[in-house]
């Protein structure tokens, strides 16, 4: 069967980019082969459910890649305006927390069905389990091979998304593997936005407590990235806001040293914190170690950093020595635990790497080396931070290459 444009996933980027495509020519024929039984199952995952839509700050030192200015171009004509107005379009006004955006009705599934909705309004075709297991050049057209049919084309965007979020959300890397067979270079891919393992010997003995830390990512002794917020200790790790942030660097430096430091105090330094821990010894003399940041610390936390100090629990406050409390001062400003690995594909929010975005033109998202094949989302060597970035690219780089192909096809 013959199409104008078939669009590969039925995801985030394929659902913009067929709406797109439809609405700027409607007598184009667009076909969407997704391989679930469902359309945007990923969409309906994001933001614990919420779906953190995109950002009001979308700058390019959100993103990452081997070169993450290709997203320049996108993000500054498709950015935050144009996907308010366009999800506008759909029914579906944006609401703000800090700079982060979300649906109004706060529910990531309403996002799918209004993208579903208008697919159907305009006549986008949307095949669902058909997974795409080859695709061929043939005289100018595409020849796109599924479990079952063979479809030809004339434009063929490739919107499948990576490995972030596991196979249950459709994600295999299957299509990357695909298109790098057909000669297109690839950048490694590694999890993103991701628990990061650790040695558990301590995290353990700290399991669900959260505490709001400076949380850096060393790699042979040298800082990568440095985020506050709220750190959750687990029994393999660590996780939340700011560790799924440096996460990126962890599998990107798999053979180097790799080491978590967390500031529990952050906005003390280091001195006036070695005078608050003298006077706190000054003032609570009488009692043993095990109490001694009972008010300051979280009582599990406390009792931990004066163990690996070197204090006995059952040890009398007024005994503290100075070179003991002044590493407890580093263990507090320099909590360190040696990184074992990430929580994986299947836990990550995003995927590094992909196609390479040297093969592609950053304005249209086409192919240098193939006429008409596109590449848009995630697939792509682009990965935003944790915050609506990388719907934010997801959507922007789709609008890039249904403009191309409507231009294209006018
Ligand atoms: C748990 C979780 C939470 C997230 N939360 C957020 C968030 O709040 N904000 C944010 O900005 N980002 C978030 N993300 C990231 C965001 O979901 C992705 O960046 C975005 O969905 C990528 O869009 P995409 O269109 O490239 O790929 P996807 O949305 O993954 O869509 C790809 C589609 O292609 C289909 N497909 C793949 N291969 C084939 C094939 N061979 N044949 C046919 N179909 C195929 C898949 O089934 C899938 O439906 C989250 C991700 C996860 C996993």
């Amino acid at each position: 069967m013959n199409y104008d444009a078939i669009i590969i996933g039925g995801g985030a980027s394929g659902l913009t980019c067929a709406i797109q495509l439809k609405r700027l020519n409607s007598s184009l024929s667009v076909l969407i082969l997704e391989r679930l039984s469902r359309v945007g199952k990923k969409i309906a995952v994001t933001g614990n459910g919420r779906c953190n839509i995109s950002n009001k700050d979308l700058s390019i030192g959100r993103y990452h890649g081997e070169n993450p200015e290709f997203c320049s171009f996108a993000l500054s004509n498709y950015g935050t305006a144009f996907c308010t107005d366009f999800f506008y379009s759909l029914g579906v006004p944006f609401i703000s927390e800090a700079d982060k955006l979300f649906p109004a009705s706060l529910q990531a599934s309403s996002v799918v069905d209004a993208l579903r909705f208008e697919c159907d309004r305009l006549g986008v075709e949307i095949r669902l389990d058909t997974l795409v297991t080859d695709i061929k050049r043939d005289n100018s057209k595409y020849s796109v091979k599924t479990t079952d049919q063979t479809f030809i084309c004339k434009s063929l965007v490739a919107a499948g998304g990576l490995l972030s979020g596991g196979e249950k959300l459709g994600c295999d890397g299957g299509l990357l593997s695909i298109i790098k067979k057909m000669g297109v270079k690839t950048v490694e891919t590694t999890p993103s936005i991701v628990q990061i393992k650790t040695e558990t010997d301590i995290v353990k003995q700290l399991k669900g407590i959260k505490v709001d830390a400076n949380v850096t990512l060393k790699c042979d002794g040298k800082k990568i990235r440095t985020e506050f917020g709220e750190t959750l200790f687990c029994d393999y790790g660590l996780s939340g806001p700011p560790v799924l942030q440096i996460s990126r660097g962890v599998a990107k430096n798999k053979n180097k040293a790799i080491t978590l430091s967390l500031d529990i105090l952050p906005e003390t330094s280091f001195n006036d914190l070695i005078l608050m821990l003298n006077d706190r010894k000054k003032i609570l003399s009488y009692r043993t170690a095990d109490e001694f940041f009972t008010g300051m610390l979280n009582k599990r936390l406390g009792q931990v950093l004066l163990k690996i100090s070197g204090f006995k629990m059952n040890e009398k406050v007024c005994d503290f020595d100075s070179p003991r409390l002044k590493k407890l001062c580093s263990n507090i400003k320099n909590f360190e635990f040696k990184v074992t690995g990430t929580g994986g594909f299947i836990n990550s929010q995003a995927t590094a790497g992909g196609l390479n975005t040297d093969e592609f033109n950053d304005s249209t998202m086409m192919s240098k080396g193939f006429k008409n094949l596109y590449a848009i989302g995630e697939i792509l060597d682009i990965d935003g931070d944790c915050g609506g970035f990388n719907l934010a690219w997801a959507f922007a780089s789709a609008f890039c290459a249904a403009n191309s192909i409507a231009g294209d096809n006018k």
